[in-house]
């Protein structure tokens, strides 16, 4: 008796570490088998595809067919005798943020599935304009669960992927399956008692931007964004926590170009819903402050020794108004300014600009007396 109890408190605690654990290591193979946790007694099971539209209803057919092909017979039974419901419902709190999920009930002694039900979040594959190919991966993706397989690793081309809505049952699911069914169901260890347990194994939404680029111009002091955008219907944008765009997405995956006009050096926020995807900071838009490693002031002019980079722009500034500009062409760029004009030299002040981003801060020249010189501390 002590010994069973044992084994059945290393196994849920082993599960329970498993189901806990998210891999972080995202270069991890893409080609890994799929890993598994529970199975059926044998490599097929029951289903039911409840009431729903006609529409779903093939879906659900389509990604048990899907199975079928992979080796996984699923067959079809009545309702009160089988192994699995297949739903699709309109959002509640349940399944928010998911566009699907499994509910499991399973024998924790030897991990064998007493049942499950699947359900597709129709309301989200609606508004995230999901294909009809892409809402089968989902079910795949459900029935995958609800014959043993577990999550695939995030970087995974597996129909298992945590976040799957591209890929279909694919070469690493299908080791995932046959492996979970080689063993003898004798040998899974004895069943005891009424250890019947349920877990939820949902496949969450990502709503994400990829390939985010921003350009600033000088000219029309505007800021133009574009990427991509997936599982995501509207962009909320935020200027200094203010909203000044709203953008609708077309299409999962589509090209999106927003332009942004804005006055200073504050953060953008970018939301889908209450979800913030991205923050961009002054730094990302905004060229750098030049460096002055030294200076020194004669009678009528100013030798700059300034850190810059290739390219940029620097200008010196008396009073708001641009008095001098040049373009830099190697790192540590020397200006000579003549200070004849000059009516205070206290005013003058020193900004560099890159194509692309907006103007550094603006920057005051060193405090100095004729004659004298300044050097950073670096
Ligand atoms: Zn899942």
């Amino acid at each position: 008796m002590n010994k069973k109890l044992n084994k059945f408190a290393v196994l849920s605690l082993s599960l329970t570490l498993f189901l806990s654990y998210t891999p972080i290591n995202v270069s991890a193979k893409t080609k890994a088998t799929t890993p598994y946790g529970w199975r059926f007694p044998e490599q097929h099971s029951t289903y039911v595809i409840n009431k729903q539209s006609k529409n779903y209803k093939y879906i659900w057919k389509k990604a048990i067919n899907g199975w079928k092909k992979a080796g996984f017979k699923w067959e079809k039974a009545s309702s009160s005798n089988t192994h699995l419901i297949a739903l699709t419902q309109k959002q509640d709190k349940s399944l928010k943020g998911l566009a699907g999920i499994d509910h499991m009930r399973y024998n924790v002694s030897n991990h064998l599935i007493v049942s499950n039900k699947v359900e597709l979040n129709k309301t989200s594959l609606k508004k995230y304009k999901y294909t009809t190919k892409q809402k089968i991966n989902v079910a795949e993706h459900e029935l995958g669960h609800a014959l043993g397989l577990k999550h695939n690793s995030k970087g995974s081309k597996s129909v298992m992927n945590p976040a799957n809505r591209t890929y279909s049952i694919s070469k690493p699911d299908i080791r995932g399956m046959k492996k979970a069914y080689s063993k003898s169901v004798a040998n899974l260890g004895d069943a005891i008692g009424n250890n019947i347990v349920s877990i939820d194994l949902p496949i969450k939404l990502n709503p994400r931007i990829s390939k985010l680029h921003m350009n600033y111009s000088g000219k029309t002091h505007k800021l133009t964004l574009s990427g991509n955008t997936y599982d995501i219907s509207e962009l909320n944008i935020k200027y200094n926590k203010q909203t000044i765009k709203n953008y609708k997405v077309k299409k999962n995956g589509a090209k999106f170009k927003i332009i942004l006009p804005f006055k200073g050096y504050k953060n953008f926020t970018i939301y889908s819903g209450k979800h913030l995807i991205k923050t961009i900071s002054a730094s990302k838009y905004t060229t750098d402050k030049p460096t002055i490693l030294d200076a020194k002031r004669n009678q009528n002019s100013i030798e700059l020794n300034i850190l810059t980079k290739p390219g940029n722009i620097i200008k010196i500034w008396e009073n708001n108004k641009p008095i001098f500009s040049t373009i830099s062409d190697i790192p540590e760029d020397n200006i000579t300014l003549n200070t004849n004009t000059v009516k205070n030299y206290n005013d003058l002040r020193l900004t560099q600009h890159k194509r692309g981003k907006k103007t550094s801060k603006m920057i005051k020249l060193p405090k100095l007396n004729v004659g004298e010189t300044y050097k950073s501390i670096s």
